[in-house]
């Protein structure tokens, strides 16, 4: 399989540390809102590789935080811990808001079909660990202390931006978000590993530490929960692109410094979903939730597949035309499914050939629009039904867009509606009325037809023969 590296920027073939277990760790959700649909396009995403990596053969072994302390409102280690700017939004505790909004996103994931994480650790379980890095850090001289909390000391790495060949000044915490300096920060890209001084006293969440009574930055969580749970070394690390920096970069700057080797092999970032106003953000207060596409009348599979349509490496612009435009294919193609009888047997050498078309979309690069269109290339091919049916069956392993569950619901309420519909008695004077209409007797005919009418029938002649309907 080759993956973009963000670390290297270029395509590269996957090779895990170990074939038998590949080592996953995503970025979870800050838990101090709804997500909306754009943090779910990266966990769709993300899905899909999960599900494309054990469907290649990989064991995976995948790992995600719950945020629900230390996200400061800027990613500059500014501004108040945005699970207090929750709780205090809707006057509950913390813990009630990370327990609802983390409930909240679970069950948007279900709708969407992205499986749940093999690990999820919200990050108030871990303080120990936190304190355990960050004390060697300070030991290594990684880190030191300034007005009360600790800071990682980034004149200490050999090179800061992992990631980006972008100008150093656009990517300067403080002048990227606008927001003031600290003024305890050696380096402007120090970041806190452990607050104990902030200027938000009534901090909900505080633990005792070496340092003094306080919390952790958000970037220490996502170091110690992936090597709790996966060890010193890690196979792929996702998230948002936004993510990359100032993120993801911490969190290299300490996890290398920790272990003093090399950490993670590969940096899978998803682009955002943007609205015609840029960036769909939690922050900006306005954004579409699950529920309300579900509420507007779309089933969440429209918009899974809306993702699929595009690259993950692209930005995704969000319409509701767009959306519209997906509800509709997704319906066409349900209802073509729907057509597929199961007869025949399993032609195993059209299911191999129709498979590696599949298989090489998920091989270059997760290119999931040309794994829909395989599905597309199954539904033409010269084969049996049950080839058609077992390669769908196959290839939504990954899609995980509910194809034959839906095409069966689709051929049950077609049948329900044709049951209702049925009454022996109108089917009788229909042909009576054609009978009429063959041997040229037309008054016979329109008198059918007015009775019919008049008991609430409507006739529908086509070149197959005339049909009913209540109106
Ligand atoms: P948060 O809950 O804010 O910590 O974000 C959860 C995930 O969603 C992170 O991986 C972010 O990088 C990602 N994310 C945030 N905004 C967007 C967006 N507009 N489009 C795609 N992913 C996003
Ligand atoms: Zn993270």
């Amino acid at each position: 399989m080759y993956l973009y590296n963000s670390l290297s920027h270029k395509k590269e073939l996957f090779v895990p540390n170990d074939p038998n277990l590949v080592k996953m760790y995503t970025c979870g959700p800050t838990v101090y809102h709804y997500a909306h649909i754009g943090n779910l396009r990266t966990y769709i995403m993300e899905d899909v590789l999960e599900k494309s990596l054990r469907y290649l053969g990989y064991p995976v072994k995948r790992v995600m935080n719950i945020t629900d302390v230390g996200h400061l409102a800027s990613d500059a280690d500014t501004g108040e811990d945005k699970m207090l700017k929750g709780a205090k939004r809707e006057h509950k505790s913390v813990m009630e808001i990370a327990k609802f909004y983390t409930d909240a996103f679970f069950s948007d994931c279900d709708k969407l079909n992205i499986k749940r994480p093999d690990v999820v650790e919200p990050a108030t379980n871990c303080i120990d660990e936190y304190i355990h890095m960050v004390q060697t850090l300070l030991d290594k001289g990684k880190a030191y202390l300034a007005g009360g909390n600790v800071y990682f000391d980034t004149s200490t790495l050999e090179k800061y931006y992992v990631f980006n060949d972008h100008d150093e000044e656009d990517l300067a915490v403080g002048v990227r978000e606008g927001v003031e300096e600290d003024t305890n920060k050696k380096n402007k890209n120090d970041f806190v590993l452990w607050f104990t001084k902030s200027k938000f006293e009534d901090q909900a969440l505080k633990w005792d530490s070496p340092w003094g009574v306080g919390y952790p930055g958000w970037h220490i969580e996502c170091s110690c929960i992936s090597m709790k749970h996966l060890g010193e070394d890690l196979d792929i690390h996702a998230g948002g692109i936004d993510n990359a920096f100032p993120h993801h970069t911490n969190e290299i700057a300490q996890s290398e410094s920790y272990l003093g080797h090399k950490w993670c092999n590969y940096w899978f970032h998803v682009h955002h979903l943007n609205t015609d106003t840029g960036k769909m953000s939690k922050s900006k207060g306005e954004f579409l939730t699950v529920s309300l596409l579900e509420q507007k009348g779309y089933d969440p599979m429209a918009y899974r597949l809306f993702c699929l349509q595009s690259h993950y490496r692209r930005n995704l612009v969000f319409s509701w035309e767009n959306l519209d435009n997906a509800a509709m294919t997704y319906e066409k193609l349900i209802a073509r499914i729907a057509g597929l009888k199961s007869e025949g047997s399993v032609d195993e050498e059209a299911f191999q050939q129709l498979k590696q078309r599949f298989v090489g979309a998920l091989n270059g690069d997760l290119n999931t629009s040309v794994a829909v269109t395989a599905v597309y290339d199954v539904l033409k091919a010269k084969c049996s039904d049950a080839t058609k049916l077992a390669l769908i069956q196959d290839f939504d392993q990954v899609l995980s867009l509910n194809l034959l569950q839906a095409a069966q619901a689709l051929r049950e309420k077609q049948a329900a509606e044709a049951e209702a519909q049925a009454d022996p008695e109108i089917d009788a004077l229909v042909a009576a009325r054609t009978a009429a209409k063959k041997a040229k007797n037309f008054g016979e005919a329109d008198r059918i037809r007015d009775e019919l009418k008049a008991r609430g029938i409507e006739i529908i002649d086509t070149p197959q023969g005339s049909k009913w309907r209540r109106v």
